[in-house]
């Protein structure tokens, strides 16, 4: 909106592939997409990068900040500043990876995890399983959305990601940098890497004063916050936890 007030021109999309679309309409601009998300969004953007190559489209490339789960999880646990007693893990992100993802780290750090969907009874039902787990001591690794939500993922979805897209290190803000936590676009389709293309140098951005990274962990609350409310609100945030209604600065902002 920033940019937009400013002059760029930024057009909202639904789906990665009207991005295809707007690059043709204007074969003398250079159309850029932000790809943004988790595995999610992922695959979307890759069938993108991959139908703008097979139709040789030397106008539109992609400016990705795409991140992987499973290793921030796993960051969260061996960090052992948060004290965890168990997950709801989310249901649009295990839908492609397959709670297959999450076996590894229930076994090695001893906790249970459950897939939870996005309705109410959903998510009551994946933390009354969960419950159920943690009082039995267990380190299950349960599905409780198994309508959408199967053991081996979305195996279309993930050889797409597997094709398009190669794991790297990346920087979470708050969390710094975590091992093959993020997605960068392969060589192979590297015209249509925005950041190769336009030379661009990202940077990781940590606003002053704001405390995301001990919320995320779980070892403060959003009130905690010296700028909680004041100077930084859902219309104007200062850190990602206020940004969206995902995040918990905003939540608690809103219905605390
Ligand atoms: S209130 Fe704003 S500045 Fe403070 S932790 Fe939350 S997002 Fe960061």
């Amino acid at each position: 909106e920033q940019a937009q007030a400013e002059g760029a021109d930024v057009q909202p999309v639904y789906s990665p592939l009207q991005a295809l679309a707007a690059a043709r309409e204007f074969p003398g601009r250079q159309a850029v997409f932000l790809g943004i998300g988790f595995e999610t969004t992922l695959p979307g953007i890759g069938l993108l990068i991959k139908q703008a190559q097979e139709a040789d489209l030397g106008n539109l490339s992609v400016l990705l900040s795409a991140k992987r789960v499973p290793p921030v999880l796993e960051a969260l646990l061996a960090g052992g500043q948060a004290r965890i007693d168990g997950f709801v893990t989310p249901g649009h992100v295990t839908a492609i990876i397959g709670t297959k993802a999450y076996d590894a780290l229930c076994e090695n750090y001893h906790v249970p995890m459950v897939v939870g969907g996005f309705e109410p009874l959903d998510l009551l039902g994946a933390i009354h399983l969960l419950s159920k787990e943690m009082v039995a001591g267990g380190q299950g690794n349960r599905n409780a959305y198994s309508r959408v939500v199967s053991h081996a993922g979305n195996r279309k979805a993930q050889a797409l990601l597997e094709a398009v897209f190669e794991v790297k290190d990346d920087a979470l803000r708050g969390l710094g940098v975590i091992p093959r936590a993020g997605y960068a676009i392969r060589e192979a389709y590297g015209r249509y890497d925005a950041e190769r293309r336009f030379e661009i140098a990202t940077r990781s951005c940590e606003p002053d004063g704001c405390i995301c990274g001990e919320i995320l962990c779980g070892v403060k609350a959003p009130a905690d916050c010296p700028l909680f409310g004041t100077v930084c609100t859902p219309g104007s945030p200062v850190g990602s936890c206020m940004v969206s209604n995902e995040g918990a600065c905003n939540a608690a902002f809103l219905f605390d």
